[in-house]
């Protein structure tokens, strides 16, 4: 692989996530109101991690205030890629033992996982999309990179791995072993392959987001999403 394609995958990693949102350009205001047809929603952000109905749902009508911080966020006992800044090296508490098993635990059978990029705030997500927008154009940007509030990140509930290639992508040891195993840490895929239409997102092998071991047994055995579980309740 050439050293071009490597920093044009390190760098898509980095913003493509909880991305795809394809918003327009104006920024947004991020209340219970409409914004090009679509619901825009305030996430209440006293119910973040609760099996069931209490699950945190962030995609691009559901967004998260401008200030909406996690306050328990910590950095987990995990190797991370070096390139990963401090502040998305933290996830919130509930996380942090479930994420350092599975990377212990994918360890152990010598599967190399690290984290490259978990909480992010509104800022940096904000910094993110202008960045892409200069080094990548509009488009490229709308389609790929989601709009700061609009990014699970902003959760502390997800994390994207990588491996010591940058380069995790379906049929990589490391991405198969993420999508057969990380339901047994409370884990899910967020963004399946196929299921774009749903999630509104592009597959993302690498971004896992926690929902606890119960629901994400559940998505995982029926092969859906967590907007189809949320659907069911
Ligand atoms: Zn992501």
């Amino acid at each position: 692989m050439n050293k071009g394609f490597k920093n044009i995958l390190a760098v898509s990693t980095i913003i493509i996530c909880g991305s795809l949102y394809i918003l327009g350009n104006n920024e947004i205001a991020i209340n219970n109101t409409r914004y090009k047809g679509m619901e825009i929603s305030l996430n209440d952000k006293t119910n973040v991690v609760e099996e069931g109905n209490g699950l945190l749902l962030v995609n691009s009508k559901l967004g998260l205030d401008t200030k909406y911080k996690p306050k328990d966020l910590e950095i987990p006992n995990i190797p991370f890629a070096n390139e990963s800044q401090t502040e998305e090296r933290q996830v919130t508490k509930i996380v942090v033992k479930p994420l350092e098993d599975l990377i212990n635990s994918a360890k152990a059978e010598e599967i190399i996982l690290l984290g490259n990029s978990a909480y992010r705030s509104y800022d940096l997500q904000k910094r993110i999309y202008k960045d892409s927008v200069k080094a990548y154009g509009k488009k490229y940007t709308e389609d790929y990179v989601a709009k700061a509030g609009f990014s699970e990140h902003q959760t502390g509930l997800a994390i994207d791995i990588t491996n010591e290639h940058r380069y995790f992508v379906k049929g990589t040891n490391e991405a198969d072993w993420l999508e057969k195993n990380c339901y047994k840490f409370g884990f899910i895929i967020r963004y399946p392959e196929g299921k774009n239409d749903i999630t509104g997102i592009a597959y993302e092998p690498w971004h896992i987001r926690y929902v606890g071991e119960q629901v994400a047994t559940y998505i995982h055995n029926k092969g859906i999403t967590l907007e189809e579980y949320l659907e069911e309740q």
